[in-house]
C-alpha cells in the first residue's frame, strides 16, 4: 500500500465512514485493495428513497472528489458513476463535471429493479461477472455508495450527520440532513408527522429494508431513510411474516412453477440461486420447526424480488432463502464449503436482459403509487435535545463506550471504538454536550 493509500485509509477509518446506502461496510477496507476500476453506485433503485440523487443534485463536486480519492488510494485507472438515466436534473452536471476529468464516466442505466446490487452494478458498469461466492475486487472492481465518496471527500472529519429520505404516510416528506443518532419520530416530525393513525415503518427501502414500529430507534450512519406506512398496509403485513406463517402458507400453496428463480437477478447473472428448490425442501420439511438445508439460498443477495413482485402465489421465497441460510450457518455450512461451490465460472443467462423488471410495475406491485412523488430536499435544521449513539453501526464488530455519565463531549469526538485487530470504526458525538446514559448498546448524549 503506498503512503497516501495508507494515509486515505487512515482518514477514514478515524472518521468512521461506512458504507452509507444501508450496508454499513467500514470503508478504509476498501480503500486498502487494489482495483482497476472505482464504481459510485449511484442507482438508488430502492422506490422512494431519493437521498442519493439529492447529494448528486446539490453537491457532485464532493462525490467526484472522493471518487478521486478512492481512485488513487486502489490505483483505479478508471471512475464509472452508475445512474439512472431517468435522473435528468443530475445527469447534465454529471456530465460537464466528468468532462473535465478524462479517467470518470457516466453509465446510465435503465430503470429496473436491482440496478444497484453491487453485482449487478459491476456487470453493467465492465461486462465482468462477480464469481460466486466472491467480491467485487475478485473482477478488479471496487464499489461505494454517493454518500460514502460524499464523506470521503472531508478528509478525517467525523461523520456525524446523516442524509435521510422520509417519504410515505407524512405530511411533506423530504430529503435532509439530520445528527446522527436523532429518533425517526423527530426525522418524520420535520416531514410535518404522519398522515394516518396507525404508523409502522420501513427502515431502508421498501424491497430490503427491515419493518419496525419503534419511531424511538435512531438514526445511524448505515440508514438511508424510512418509508412510513400503515400498520396494516399489505407490504407490511408481508414483510413482517413470521417463519411459522410464511413456512406454513409456502408448504401448502407453491406449486413449483420456478418464477421466483426465472427473476432472481443473481440466477440471471449465473450464480446458482434457485429458491424455487429452497421452497421444495419446505414442501418436504416436517413444519416451521423442521431445519432448512437447501444450498440453493446461500447466494441469495436478500433483495426481495421474488417475494414482492415475481412469486404470482404471493409466497415468501425470499425469506425461505435467508431461513435456510440461517440454519446451514448454524451447521457451519456457507457457500465456500457447500456442494454447490464447483469452481464453475459464471456466465450470465441469455435473456437476462429481457427479464430486468421495470420500477414502475414494481412500485403498483408494492401497492406504493400514490406515495411515488418526489421527497425534495430540504435545508431543515435540527437540534435534538438528546441523540442515542448506537455502539453497533456497521458490519463488524461493535463498538465500546469510551466515555462516562456525566462527562461533557464536543461535536466530533470519538465516543466508542473497536479493538485495532477488530473489523470496525469508531462513532462519534454528533451533538456537543453531556454523556447521559452509557450501555453496551449505546452512548446518550445530553444537549
Ligand atoms: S414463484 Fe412462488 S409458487 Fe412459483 S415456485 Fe416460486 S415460491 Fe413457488
Ligand atoms: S431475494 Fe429472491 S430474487 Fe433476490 S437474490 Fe434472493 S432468491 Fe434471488
Amino acid at each position: 500500500m503506498s503512503d497516501s493509500s495508507a494515509e486515505f485509509s487512515r482518514n477514514l477509518r478515524a472518521a468512521g465512514v461506512v458504507g452509507a446506502g444501508g450496508a454499513g461496510f467500514p470503508s478504509y477496507v476498501k480503500a486498502q485493495g487494489r482495483a482497476e476500476y472505482a464504481i459510485v453506485n449511484a442507482a438508488e433503485c430502492e422506490p422512494l428513497l431519493k437521498k442519493d440523487q439529492k447529494i448528486l443534485e446539490y453537491f457532485p463536486e464532493k462525490v467526484f472528489y472522493g471518487l478521486e480519492m478512492l481512485m488513487k488510494s486502489v490505483g483505479a485507472k478508471q471512475g464509472i458513476i452508475g445512474i439512472k438515466k431517468k435522473h435528468e436534473r443530475v445527469i447534465p452536471r454529471l456530465e460537464e463535471i466528468a468532462k473535465t476529468r478524462k479517467n470518470i464516466s457516466v453509465l446510465k442505466m435503465g430503470d429496473y429493479y436491482p440496478a444497484g446490487d453491487e453485482q449487478c452494478l459491476v456487470f453493467e458498469a465492465t461486462g465482468r461477472v462477480v464469481p460466486p461466492g466472491g467480491i467485487p475486487l475478485d473482477v478488479g472492481c471496487v464499489v461505494s455508495n454517493v454518500e460514502t465518496l460524499y464523506n470521503a471527500a472531508f478528509p478525517g472529519r467525523p461523520v456525524t450527520e446523516k442524509f435521510i429520505t422520509v417519504n410515505g404516510a407524512v405530511k411533506k416528506p423530504a430529503t435532509f440532513r439530520v445528527p446522527v443518532g436523532i429518533t425517526w419520530r423527530e426525522a418524520a416530525e420535520i416531514c410535518g408527522g404522519f398522515t394516518i393513525k396507525d404508523p409502522a415503518y420501513i427502515d431502508g427501502g421498501p424491497m430490503m429494508g427491515r419493518v419496525m414500529t419503534d419511531f424511538e430507534a435512531p438514526v445511524t450512519k448505515a440508514s438511508a431513510g424510512i418509508i412510513v406506512l400503515a400498520k396494516n398496509h399489505p407490504l407490511i403485513v408481508k414483510k413482517a411474516q413470521s417463519r411459522a406463517v410464511f413456512s406454513r402458507i409456502g408448504r401448502s400453496t407453491c406449486d413449483q412453477c420456478s418464477f421466483c428463480t426465472e427473476f432472481c437477478p443473481r440466477y440471471l447473472l449465473g450464480h446458482n440461486v434457485q429458491p424455487h428448490r429452497v421452497m421444495r425442501t419446505l414442501l418436504f420439511s416436517g413444519g416451521p420447526e423442521h431445519k432448512l438445508h437447501s444450498q440453493y439460498g446461500l447466494l441469495c443477495c436478500e433483495c426481495s424480488l421474488c417475494s414482492l413482485y415475481s412469486c404470482p402465489e404471493g409466497l415468501n421465497p425470499r425469506e425461505a432463502c435467508v431461513a435456510a441460510k440461517s440454519d446451514l450457518r448454524d451447521v457451519k455450512i456457507g457457500f465456500k464449503n457447500s456442494s454447490l461451490n464447483t469452481g464453475r465460472k459464471a456466465e450470465p443467462h441469455p435473456v437476462r436482459d429481457f427479464r430486468k423488471v421495470p420500477v414502475s410495475k414494481l412500485v403498483k406491485r408494492l401497492g406504493l403509487e400514490d406515495y411515488n412523488k418526489d421527497a425534495p430536499w430540504s435545508e431543515a435544521v435540527c437540534k435534538p435535545s438528546r441523540v442515542k449513539i448506537l455502539m453497533s453501526q456497521h458490519i463488524g464488530a461493535p463498538c465500546i463506550p469510551s466515555v462516562k455519565e456525566g462527562q461533557k463531549v464536543e461535536k466530533g469526538a470519538v465516543v466508542g471504538d473497536v479493538p485495532a485487530d477488530k473489523l470496525g470504526c469508531p462513532v462519534h458525538a454528533s451533538i456537543p454536550g453531556t454523556v447521559g446514559r452509557v450501555n453496551e448498546k449505546y452512548v446518550e448524549i445530553i444537549a
